[in-house]
């Protein structure tokens, strides 16, 4: 139910996992994260609890990665393990998503993705489909599969073999962006991005989102190039 990324001039876990927390109250039964490694390596740590015990679990280990993704879940699809906690990993591909596929066992059908599957939830079909559909061009498949999936998502994606990227799309289930000197962060909601950045945006209903330390670029289904509407937040928390 909650959605952090991050991809900048800092070690990564700690931002993400700070912002699981500041996201805790949106409720939520398991919490993971992705990191991505300089030699196109993935480190996931997830787990059924909570956010503090997924703290817990990170605490030894090399975690320099500037670039990761974190996910707290509401058990939609499939019980509440381990396996079933977010982030999924398919081949080249680890995801985080909040909400609902709708269409998961037609496109475990069309596609034949059964064996490439270990949990069993809606979201890590999303990862398989995309994982067959990529030959190279994260773009290409983003797109091909924004239009075979239906239902409700927040994504954010990362593809072992490019480095420093995350790309994010959404449909219903929000999600606001926001770039600075330290580098590029997407969340759920602002709670999670205020501490970093008081200028944000709203990520716009499919559309894709390229999320470098040095900008987040926005476009559209066929690539054209989006500039976002930019907000301030006027709060303190
Ligand atoms: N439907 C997905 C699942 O059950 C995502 C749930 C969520 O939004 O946290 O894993």
């Amino acid at each position: 139910c909650g959605i952090i990324g991050f991809t900048g001039r800092k070690p990564a876990k700690d931002i993400l996992i700070d912002g699981l927390e500041r996201l805790e109250y949106r409720g939520y039964d398991s919490a993971g994260i992705a990191l991505l490694n300089d030699d196109d390596t993935l480190t996931i740590r997830k787990k059924a609890g909570r956010v503090s015990e997924l703290r817990e679990l990170c605490k030894d280990g090399d975690y320099s990665s500037t670039c990761g993704i974190g996910h707290t879940r509401w058990a939609t699809h499939g019980g509440v393990t381990d396996a079933n906690a977010h982030p999924h990993r398919c081949g080249n591909v680890a995801l985080i998503h909040n909400g609902i596929i709708e269409n998961y066992s037609d496109i475990i059908r069309e596609y034949g993705l059964a064996d490439k599957l270990v949990s069993e939830t809606d979201s890590e079909v999303v990862a398989a489909l995309l994982d067959t559909l990529y030959d190279g061009d994260p773009i290409a498949a983003i797109r091909k599969a924004v239009k075979i999936i239906a239902g409700s998502f927040a994504l954010c994606i990362m593809f072992a073999d490019r480095p420093g990227i995350i790309y994010a799309v959404r449909n219903v289930s929000p999600m606001v962006a926001a770039h600075s000197e330290e580098g590029s962060i997407i969340a759920s909601d602002l709670t999670a991005i205020i501490s970093f950045s008081k200028d944000y945006f709203v990520v716009p209903e499919y559309h894709i989102l390229t999320m470098t330390q040095e900008g987040i670029r926005v476009e559209d289904l066929k690539g054209n190039e989006v500039k976002p509407q930019m907000l301030e937040i006027t709060w303190d928390i």
